[in-house]
């Protein structure tokens, strides 16, 4: 790896936010070097791969990057069926997408550095650990696309965001299906389990709140089983196990300070209630990307903070409130009575009119 000295930015993680806003950067011309811990970008994806088709309005789609088309999502209840909504989609290939993603920004100009680590950020000083050695870059702008966990956002100053934790396993299907299945139990507290069909397989995933984090495991294993024993999926063999945090809180305190922004789960851009943050990383990574342009475009004359924050404010302010204000509710009320429980989750829960009341 060699690096200069100075960029004009630095995007801090080569997930679907950080590649999506250094492509937009290089294309309008900016230095611009994207720094990705992993060796290999998308390698060991944590995620169920879901996204709207609307995605494909903001990033490129191959067709090898779709494992799966998808026609709707049935939500089940106490293990009844609830509800069925139209909702087409994709479950992705989120492994090569995300790679064809980086190598996009490649194409733009921009220097990819891969299995390098951001240690540290001072001012507009990024400390990069790469292999064995050290480096330190300074940047007129730096962008924490950096996912839940992020440096760049307690270098702002914000508090570590509010996470829901989560548990995948890959297992085969019994047969194929175009629709994703939702399933609410008391057991699962603060949060759902999942089957996102893929061709043969299946993600099948559980999320709880982060005080449940101990009981995930066993939870899940009882949900494998039980899907098992109704002939959706095989519980042998587990083909693959992923999972890992996810922003549960709305978005950060602080979006962005002087010369840094934060995008993707970095900022909180994550549905609180569904736990969705592809398509949202994208699209903020797409606004981080809009607000720095027009910034040095304007030689400073557009204010960055101002302009940056009221976009994403705009996108998601109003929808993350009401969904913050079910989420805690929902917790808050969480019930072991069935008729109760569905009451609840009818409130809570997307698919139903009830939530949008
Ligand atoms: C189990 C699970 C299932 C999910 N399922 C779905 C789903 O079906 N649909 C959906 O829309 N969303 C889903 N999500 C959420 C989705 O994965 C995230 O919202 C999305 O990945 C956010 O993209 P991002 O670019 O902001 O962050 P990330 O994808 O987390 O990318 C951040 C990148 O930054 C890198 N990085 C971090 N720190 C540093 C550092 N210090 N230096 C250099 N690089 C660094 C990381 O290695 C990573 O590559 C799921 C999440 C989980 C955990």
């Amino acid at each position: 790896m060699k690096l200069a000295k100075q960029y004009d930015a630095v995007v801090v993680g080569a997930g679907p936010a950080g590649s999506t806003a250094a492509r937009r950067l290089g294309q309008a011309g900016l230095r611009v070097l994207l720094l990705e811990r992993k060796k290999v970008v998308g390698a060991g994806v944590q995620c169920a791969e879901f996204v709207p088709v609307i995605i494909s309005q903001y990033t490129s789609l191959r067709e090898d990057h779709i494992a799966q088309r998808i026609k709707g999502i049935n939500t089940y209840v106490s293990g009844k069926l609830a509800s069925c909504l139209k909702a087409p989609g994709y479950v992705l290939n989120r492994a090569p997408w995300e790679q064809a993603q980086a190598e996009a920004a490649e194409q733009a100009g921009v220097l990819v550095s891969r299995g390098a680590r951001v240690t540290g950020i001072a001012r507009n000083v990024v400390t990069i650990a790469s292999g064995s050695r050290l480096w330190a870059v300074t940047a007129d702008y730096i962008l924490g696309c950096d996912g839940p966990r992020s440096l760049v956002s307690a270098a702002i100053g914000n508090e570590q965001q509010e996470l829901c934790i989560a548990l995948q396993y890959e297992l085969a299907l019994e047969k194929p299906t175009a629709y994703a299945a939702i399933y609410f139990e008391p057991a699962y507290y603060g949060g759902y389990a999942w089957v996102f069909p893929k061709g043969a397989t299946a993600n099948v995933g559980l999320a709880v709140h982060s005080t449940y984090k101990d009981k995930l495991r066993l939870l899940l294993t009882a949900f494998c089983r039980k899907l098992a024993e109704e002939k959706i999926v095989q519980e042998k063999p587990v083909l693959s196990v992923t999972g890992g945090p996810i922003p549960a809180g709305g978005l950060v305190n602080r979006l962005e300070s002087g010369h840094m922004l934060l995008a993707g789960d970095a900022a909180g851009c994550t549905h609180p209630i569904t736990g969705a943050g592809i398509m949202n990383a994208v699209v903020s990574g797409h606004l981080a990307a809009r607000a720095v342009i027009t910034n040095a475009s304007s030689q400073g004359a557009q204010p960055l903070a101002e302009n940056y924050t009221r976009a994403i404010k705009d996108q998601y302010g109003r929808q993350f409130a009401i969904a913050c204000e079910r989420l805690q509710r929902r917790t808050e009320e969480w019930t072991d009575n069935r008729a109760e429980f569905l009451a609840l989750i009818r409130r809570s829960w997307i698919a139903f009119p009830e939530y949008y009341a």
